[in-house]
């Protein structure tokens, strides 16, 4: 933390910086109608800026909920303690009509594991067994390992796949174009005999950690186990593939399915002062992979957009309509909590305004994803020019998140996400290494601002965003 006490220092250059921005009119478009009823949101933008990033109020948050309770897997009595502390925790903070709203969710378990090199000669590898798996024998799968790198090669190589462990080593580029092969690889090698998959971590190369996350089943090939190893042992067993030598590997997997537990999803509000019934959610998924803290996915996200009503009550900022923030339950192995929210708010979707998500990490804010009608987007980036002192007013495509996707989808709901620099993040994704040390308290508190200023904003606007 010693590194960071220029925090409170550098606040007055930055709220003097960002009033001195928000003194230019946003574009010079000649509208002036628009740059009227911005203008009116200067002064708390201004506020709600000044108030995050004047402390390490978010920060010292998630510390709290990393370090006393930790990491939070579905079904798991961490997540519930989390549950019952958020809602604790939103009710000191003076937030409205607190609750949770049920969901039930899957309950995997990790139990031992372990995946040695056996043969020509004894290394442990650094693994850890893939979300959904099914475990192993209790003397684990011992088999020959054949090597892949993608699923051309794999079925190109089908006649030599049965009764072997199939690594697919396949460099990291980006998540989206390698999660595939942890989601869908399991089943296209068991539907060619496989025994068992090991999967180079999804990430970019780190210092021998691996990385968890979920493995999606088909229908129509047997269930077999499935773990991530680290790159190095990926490479190693790529060395000695290459060598022609004869590699056996003994995976030993506890992992299991209990049956499915009652969880929920943390609801806090600032009710609106006008229009009450409409709603702008903001929101982060509470639960995480249970390596690690689950501190950048996504307890960050979670504390940033809780901290937008927070700020809010602490300055007596009350808009027009209602902010609903939400802590989402079963982001990462089955998405039950945002299904739930659908599903429970059904009646009430078209009264949704904006649905906000945060699960890319809080380091430096850049802006926002965001997905709606152009007279939207057009307004909201009016309103992420409020946000050019901290360097987050830009407005770029994609807006969403998995657990606001159902609602997004039902109730042809705006969307947002949002951006970070997120050039770390998917070095500490899914592993042991998701700790909160990771994070700056200023770029976290910048974060929170983003979404502050934004969140207030679109719920205060005085015709509903895109009319
Ligand atoms: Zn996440």
């Amino acid at each position: 933390m010693m590194q960071r006490a220029g925090a409170t220092l550098a606040l007055p250059i930055l709220v003097l910086a960002l009033t001195h921005v928000a003194a230019q009119p946003p574009h010079s478009n000649g509208n002036a109608s628009r740059t009227t009823w911005l203008d009116a949101y200067r002064e708390p933008a201004g506020r709600l800026i000044g108030e995050a990033v004047s402390s390490t109020f978010a920060w010292q948050r998630l510390s709290v909920l990393t370090d006393t309770i930790g990491n939070r897997l579905s079904g798991s009595p961490a997540l519930d303690r989390a549950i019952e502390w958020a809602v604790a925790e939103m009710k000191r903070d003076g937030l409205e009509n607190v609750h949770t709203e049920k969901a039930m969710v899957p309950r995997w378990v990790r139990g031992q594991e372990s995946a040695d090199i056996v043969e020509p000669v004894r290394h442990p590898m650094s693994m850890l067994g893939l979300g959904n798996s099914v475990g192993t024998p209790r003397d684990g799968v011992k088999a020959d390992v054949i090597v892949v790198h993608s699923f051309e090669e794999l079925d190109a190589k089908a006649s030599m796949v049965r009764g072997r462990i199939v690594l697919f080593n396949a460099a990291f580029t980006n998540y989206g174009e390698t999660v595939r092969f942890r989601s869908s690889g399991p089943s296209r090698a068991s539907s060619y005999g496989a025994v068992a998959v090991l999967v180079r971590s999804i990430g970019p190369d780190g210092l021998r950690t691996p990385h968890t996350g979920a493995l999606q089943y088909s229908n129509e090939a047997p269930k077999i186990p499935a773990a991530a190893v680290a790159s190095e042992d990926a490479d190693r067993l790529q060395r000695m593939s290459d060598r022609g030598e004869r590699v056996v590997v003994q995976l030993k997997m506890d992992a299991r399915f209990d049956p499915d537990v009652e969880s929920a999803n943390v609801v806090g509000e600032l009710r609106g002062r006008e229009n009450p019934d409409e709603i702008v959610v903001v929101s982060g998924h509470l639960d995480s992979w249970d390596v690690g803290a689950g501190a950048t996915d996504d307890g960050g996200g979670c504390i940033v957009t809780w901290e937008a009503l927070r700020l809010m009550k602490v300055l007596n900022l009350r808009p027009r309509r209602t902010v609903r923030v939400v802590l989402w339950t079963n982001e990462e192995n089955g998405g039950r909590g945002g299904l739930a929210y659908r599903d429970q708010h059904r009646a009430e979707l078209s009264k949704h305004v904006m649905m906000l998500e945060s699960d890319g990490g809080v380091f430096r804010p850049y802006g926002f994803g965001f997905s709606g009608s152009d007279r939207a987007r057009d307004t909201v980036r009016q309103i992420a020019s409020l946000l050019s002192g901290i360097g987050a007013n830009q407005i770029s495509t994609g807006g969403g998140g998995a657990d606001i996707g159902p609602s997004l989808q039902e109730g042809h709901i705006a969307g947002m996400s949002l951006d970070v620099d997120g050039s770390k993040y998917f070095l500490i994704h899914h592993t042991q290494a998701d700790t909160i040390d990771k994070i700056d308290p200023v770029e976290m508190a910048k974060c929170a601002a983003a979404v502050a200023v934004m969140a207030y904003v679109v719920a205060d606007l005085p015709k509903r965003l895109g009319e």
